[in-house]
């Protein structure tokens, strides 16, 4: 069975708040910005919409990208 591969937000989300505990002060106010918008990404955090198919009636939840030009999800 194959697992799926995780991304940064995966990554900064689960060890996001660890990280920045043990990195203290050497985090600039501009990294934990970055960090914390990456996090928030496409996630209920940031909002979103719901599409619906007009044939089948199939809906779809669409959340929004943080738009940070750091972000590997919004600006690969
Ligand atoms: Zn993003």
């Amino acid at each position: 069975m194959d697992r799926p591969t995780p991304n940064v937000a995966d990554v900064f989300r689960r060890y996001g708040d660890t990280y920045r505990d043990q990195a203290g002060a050497s985090l600039s106010t501009a990294q934990q910005r970055v960090m914390r918008a990456i996090e928030r990404c496409r996630t209920a955090a940031l909002g979103g919409h719901v599409e619906q198919c007009d044939g089948c009636g199939h809906t779809r939840v669409w959340y929004n990208s943080c738009r940070d030009r750091h972000c590997p999800q919004c600006q690969s």
